[in-house]
């Protein structure tokens, strides 16, 4: 698989070209941002580990038969998968109040919600992302009745297999974001709706069953440190990171150091 040029740079990963008009790759940069980019950072290893994270969790729902783009991952930091074209919608799954969910309505931090909640935010940095309904998606058009049908019913079924996940190594599922992409399929009839992008502690709240400790990218929001030991213990505890892991050996670099970026 050659690596062509960059199609696309975002705030946490880049994606090339390849030689094959239906796969892209995807790296992960150790790059971190919050609310709404006006917070930035450098976090060594971050992306190495958000790539091992998301292979692991996208390969286990594929496993569940949830169609999505990933196809293998390449190495450390890259991931080779479908290309796809990105449902310009973020798409929310709650289970405990946290957040923009507590800090909008008001909910206190922690209350378990009695259903999953599902949110829409329509993707686009100028406007902050901003959250929408149903029928704004309609309205203007960024998906069909049909499509959002089979997403949530896909995004439910993902949040009943990653809750368990987690339930089994410890950690609550609060909430998380997930895109989804259109693939033609072979027949290039009808496209289809596949799992896009990442699932990893920058995309969902994770929190240790006991404690509630947070694990996830709210440690660097909220600054409350140890960020890359928090994702590590996420990886370690789904078992893809074992204790002996050799971390020179896998080119962590310096873990604690944090470089801020100038604005
Ligand atoms: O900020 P908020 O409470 O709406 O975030 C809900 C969930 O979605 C969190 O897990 C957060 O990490 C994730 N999220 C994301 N990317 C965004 C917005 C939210 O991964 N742009």
């Amino acid at each position: 698989m050659n690596k062509g040029k960059k199609l696309y740079e975002g705030k946490a990963k880049i994606v090339y070209d390849t030689n094959d008009k239906d796969l892209v790759i995807q790296h992960f940069k150790d790059d971190t941002t919050a609310f709404n980019a006006l917070k930035k950072a450098s976090i060594e290893g971050k992306g190495v580990l958000n790539n091992r994270i998301s292979e692991y969790l996208l390969s286990s729902l594929g496993q569940c038969g949830i169609q999505t783009h990933l196809v293998r991952r390449l190495n450390m930091r890259e991931q080779l998968i479908k290309k796809a074209e990105i449902v310009p919608i973020e798409f929310i799954v709650r289970n405990i109040a946290a957040g923009s969910l507590s800090k909008r309505l008001g909910i206190s931090e922690g209350t378990t919600l009695e259903k999953p909640l599902l949110e829409y935010y329509f993707k686009n940095d100028a406007l902050g992302d901003p959250i929408i309904t149903k029928e704004h998606i309609y309205a203007f058009e960024w998906a069909t009745e049909k499509e959002i049908k089979v997403i949530d019913k896909m995004s439910l079924r993902i949040n009943d297999i990653l809750q368990g996940m987690f339930r089994s190594v410890g950690i609550k599922l609060v909430d998380f974001k997930i895109e989804y992409g259109r693939v033609w399929n072979k027949n290039k009839e009808a496209n289809e709706i596949i799992l896009a992008d990442e699932i990893s502690p920058d995309t969902c709240r994770l929190w240790d069953m006991k404690t509630d400790k947070k694990l996830d990218k709210d440690r660097f929001r909220k600054d409350l440190g140890n960020i890359i030991e928090a994702y590590q213990e996420v990886a370690r505890r789904l078992g893809i990171m074992p204790e002996e892991t050799n971390f020179s050996e896998v080119n962590f670099g310096k873990m604690r150091s944090i470089k801020f970026k100038k604005r």
